[in-house]
């Protein structure tokens, strides 16, 4: 048994199946598909409601369960894989840019999840043949946490606090895909795209693991 399994909990994320992290029938319940939002005219894409099994395996993830970062990079590596499969909107690597923590709430989750998370998606993509690379350009800074914000509040709550960070961006000019765990408004993924156009980076796609209904 490796070393991991037996200092951490061994259940499944999504309904606490024994003896897995992530068990076929909660696997069932993601597929790509399609995400309209108002605030957003970059093609977004997620895999799951949030809600049901998909949401528990976010929280859970959040709630430094770590471990579960390798079954969300397969997730968003087998989405990148579908979506290579029609008309990829990349031109030659996959370059992802994970969406940004709070410091504050990174710091208590032991760094962005949403790095580890691009980390584990490229390495996945990599088994496939795929060159990936993952560019943790994007901070945000003095925002409240947006839970019970508004629609407007969350906004303006936004406004102006996602930048990039010098020297981590892909080289100008090349296609990116911000991935995240949760789309909502798209407010937040709608501030990722601008500081990111901004910086001479086009994003093609947004990948989130689930989207509010
Ligand atoms: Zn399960």
């Amino acid at each position: 048994m490796p070393l991991l399994d037996l200092i951490l909990p061994r259940t499944c994320a999504g309904c606490e199946a024994p003896n897995t992290r992530w068990c076929p029938p909660c696997a069932r319940t993601t597929s790509l598909r399609s995400i309209e939002r108002s605030t957003l005219t970059t093609p977004t894409y997620a895999l799951a409601p949030y809600a049901g099994p998909a949401r528990r395996l976010v929280l859970h993830y959040k709630d430094n369960r770590r471990e579960l970062a390798p079954i969300l990079g397969k997730c968003l590596a087998q989405a990148l894989i579908r979506l290579a499969e029609d008309a990829p909107p990349w031109a030659e690597d996959v370059w992802l840019v994970p969406a940004p923590s709070r410091s504050v709430a990174a710091a208590r989750r032991g760094g962005n999840h949403m790095l580890r998370a691009a980390v584990h998606t490229a390495g996945e993509l990599a088994r496939h043949g795929m060159t990936a690379h993952v560019a943790p350009a994007l901070r945000v800074a003095g925002t409240r946490d947006s839970v019970g914000l508004t629609r407007s509040q969350r906004a303006a709550n936004l406004r102006g606090a996602v930048s990039v960070k010098r020297g981590t961006t892909p080289p100008p000019g090349t296609p990116a895909i911000l991935v995240d765990d949760v789309v909502t408004t798209g407010a937040t993924a709608a501030a990722c795209v601008r500081a990111l156009d901004k910086a001479d980076i086009p994003v093609v796609a947004i990948l989130a693991f689930t989207a509010t209904v």
